[in-house]
């Protein structure tokens, strides 16, 4: 069962992105209770509407659904373990980023005070918030989800995904989601630093990567399914033809004197593969090699 859309939230933590969080719930008319460390983060928001909790025990107890959002889980345990009996029936949410363990912890700690838990992770930066760009992750009951989704979709009304009872999992989306991002990022600044040596802009570049991210996107689906089968047809290349590339780039880098640290770790992860085996499988293979420790 939803909320109804004007059902009350309190949002713990108005740093850049709590604050995001606490200015879409009241655009979309919840009446809202806002706390804040530092409280002069408040003060817009309560011009438009929101009420300023005078502790963090009055604002857990001004709303049925709790919302925190601060640096890290240290600092969200910090404001909440004192005040943790006022959690007892309610849900709270915490959007703040951690690992997987920190969120299953998280839950066994407020199941230990009444309440139910969902953590939640969150795609994107503060600036989408409340529109088509959002993305919001949550993970643990699924009753708790179900009851507070017409609210918290205020926050990002297509991106409101829920995952699984298991509350790691959007803690473990997060990361996974991250490491695309940074790979894909360091890759484009490699090839900038390669083009820059004969100095072509980065600005010129940067359609042609965009081409190329896109390019690369198409195979993650075909590798998916490799990935789950155990099985890596090489229908498109195999991991020897792309250590061949590998070597080129290592070289190329080296050569221009720009940084090749990237393209070795690369390199060395492919002859890695390609030694367990895998040279004649595709690239799908390496998932063997990133699924051990260093
Ligand atoms: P931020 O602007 O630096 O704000 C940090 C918030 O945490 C502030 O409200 C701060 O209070 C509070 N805080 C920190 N330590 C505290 C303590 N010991 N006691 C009480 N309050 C404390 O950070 P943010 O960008 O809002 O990020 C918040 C969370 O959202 C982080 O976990 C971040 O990873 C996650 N996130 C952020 C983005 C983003 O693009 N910004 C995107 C996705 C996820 P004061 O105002 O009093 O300092």
């Amino acid at each position: 069962m939803s909320t109804p859309a004007t059902s009350p939230v309190t949002v713990i933590g108005l740093g850049l992105m709590g604050h995001a969080l606490a200015t879409a719930f009241l655009a979309d008319g919840h009446p809202t209770t806002v706390w804040n460390r530092s409280a002069d983060k408040a003060a817009d928001l309560a011009a438009s509407g929101a009420t300023l909790a005078a502790s963090v025990q009055d604002a857990i107890e001004a709303s049925p659904l709790v919302v925190v959002c601060v640096s890290d889980y240290d600092a969200a345990h910090r404001l909440l373990d004192p005040v943790a009996a006022a959690l007892a029936g309610r849900t709270l949410v915490n959007l703040t980023t951690g690992s997987s363990t920190q969120a299953r912890d998280t839950a066994t700690w407020a199941a230990g005070h009444g309440g139910a838990y969902l953590d939640g992770a969150i795609l994107g930066l503060p600036q989408a918030i409340g529109t088509a760009e959002a993305v919001l992750l949550y993970s643990g009951p699924k009753a708790a989800f179900e009851e507070h989704q017409a609210t918290l979709r205020a926050l990002g009304e297509a991106g409101t995904l829920y995952l699984d009872e298991d509350h790691g999992l959007s803690a473990l989306y997060d990361m996974s989601v991250l490491s695309i991002m940074w790979s894909v990022l360091n890759g484009f600044l490699q090839g900038a630093a390669l083009l820059g040596a004969a100095n072509v802009k980065a600005s010129t570049f940067a359609a042609l990567a965009g081409t190329a991210i896109n390019v690369t996107a198409g195979y993650v689906a075909a590798y998916a399914q490799q990935i789950d089968e155990g099985s890596y047809p090489a229908t498109d290349a195999t991991v020897a033809v792309h250590l061949g590339g590998m070597q080129q780039l290592v070289q190329e880098a080296e050569a221009l004197g720009v940084n090749s640290e990237l393209p070795r770790f690369f390199l060395e992860l492919a002859e890695r593969a390609a030694s367990d085996g895998h040279a004649d499988d595709s690239y799908a293979a390496m998932i063997t090699r990133f699924r051990l420790p260093r």
